[in-house]
Order: structure tokens, then sequence, then C-alpha cells
């Protein structure tokens, strides 16, 4: 059974035909949340698909335009929704305002493993501050989505026992076929980031493509594609049950 733990099915680009992408997707999907509206969605989604799973989270543009008043009850009203993560959180460099970030991001990492659930992971020309403030936190089940850091901060993570979801775009990056071959299978997952991060620039990309990248997986680390499946199918379960 295939896995996508990084979609935002929320959102409109799968408005239309939303049942028909969950439907020719035999797998499981983690839909996550990024606003405050979104998480509710998210969670009517997961009660509507049975192979639909909530991450709930506060992407880190929408946590700057949020009141400190706001993000306190929005992470009440994410601990009461018992999600399967917390998702989508992080920093990004490219927002601003990092102290405020680093603060809820923080608070976001206390939240997950007082719950003992997976934090799903977003970061962007903030790579290695969010390895620095996860470690610090010791954050203990953590997702790095679709990581753009160095080898170095890659190797760092692996040691600290993180995990990498690998996106479609390893088709055409170099970097995410570097990092498959460097980091041990069992710390691998598999993500679409749907409906962003297509492998075919500028067309929508979906769960099922997450077949794509155990196909690349395989090549990459002389597996057959089955034995991946299997395998981040494996991770999976250990991390989010
Ligand atoms: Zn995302």
């Amino acid at each position: 059974m295939l896995v996508d733990v990084h979609a935002h099915l929320t959102y409109e680009k799968f408005d239309e035909d939303l049942d028909e992408v969950i439907g020719r997707f035999k797998g499981i999907i983690i839909t996550n949340g990024t606003f405050v509206e979104d998480n509710r969605k998210v969670l009517e989604l997961a009660k509507k698909y049975s192979n639909v799973k909530p991450a709930l989270g506060i992407y880190p543009e929408h946590v700057l335009e949020m009141n400190d008043d706001g993000l306190k009850e929005e992470l009440k009203f994410i601990e009461d929704s018992k999600p399967v993560a917390i998702g989508e959180v992080g920093l990004d460099g490219t927002y601003g305002d990092m102290d405020k970030q680093v603060f809820w991001f923080k608070e976001f990492i206390k939240l997950s493993n007082k719950l003992e659930i997976p934090i799903i992971v977003h970061t962007r020309k903030a790579e290695a501050k969010v390895v620095e403030v996860l470690e610090e936190m010791k954050a203990k089940k953590v997702v790095l989505h679709c990581f753009s850091g160095s080898m170095k901060l890659v190797e760092k993570a692996e040691k600290l026992g993180y995990n990498f979801s690998v996106p479609v775009i390893i088709t055409y990056l170099d970097h995410f076929k570097e990092l498959v071959k460097k980091v041990s299978i069992t710390k691998l997952l598999t993500e679409t980031d749907a409906p962003f991060l297509s492998n075919v620039k500028g067309s929508r990309n979906e769960p099922m493509n997450v077949a794509i990248t155990v196909k690349e997986i395989a090549k990459l680390k002389g597996m057959d594609s089955i034995e991946v499946e299997n395998s981040i199918l494996m991770n999976y379960k250990k991390l989010f049950n």
C-alpha cells in the first residue's frame, strides 16, 4: 500500500473532482492543515474518507498573520481534535519575523511531544535553524517534508532520528536523489504536497503520484518497487501508530 504523508486535499484545485482523486489512489493520505479554517476542512475530509488522515497546524506565513491569543486558541483546538500528526508547521526565511515563528514552532513541537504524534515540518531558507530548534526541544517524531538543507544537515537530522518525506520532484531535482542515496530506507517516507510540486511543471499534483517517487527510490537504492513500498508503509506505521 502506498502512502502520501503530505498533501493538501482541502485546496480549491481539488474542488471539482476530489472523489475521483481520492478514489484512484489506493493508499493512505495525510492531508495537512495550514490555517484555522483549513484545519476544520481537514477534519471534515478525514471524517468523510476512511483513507484520509488529518494533520493539523498553522503554516509559518499564517502564524505571522495571527495574534498570540488566536494561536493559543488554535493550539488548544488542535490538541482537542486528536489529529494523527501536527502539520504543516515550521520555519520559513522568506516571510520574516523569525522570533515569532520560532516561538510558535516550539509550541507545536511541545504539543507533538505531549500527544506523542509526529510533527510534519516545512522549512525554506531556515533549514539549519529548524534542525537546531527541533534538537533543542527534543522533538521525538519528526518528518522533514521536502527538505532542501545541505547533505551535512541531512546527515545531522538523520542522526537525530528524523524522517524525510521525499517529493515527486525527485524526478528532476538531483538534491533529492542525493538525499535518498544518503539516508537509510528506514527513515524515508513519500509525499506529494499536492496540489503543488508536480513532477510535470505547471500541472496539478495528486496523491497517486507517490508511485513515481517509489520507483525512483527503488532505482536509486537498487531495490524492487514493491520492497520500497513495503518499507515505506512500515516506516509510516511505526511513526504514526
Ligand atoms: Zn505543504
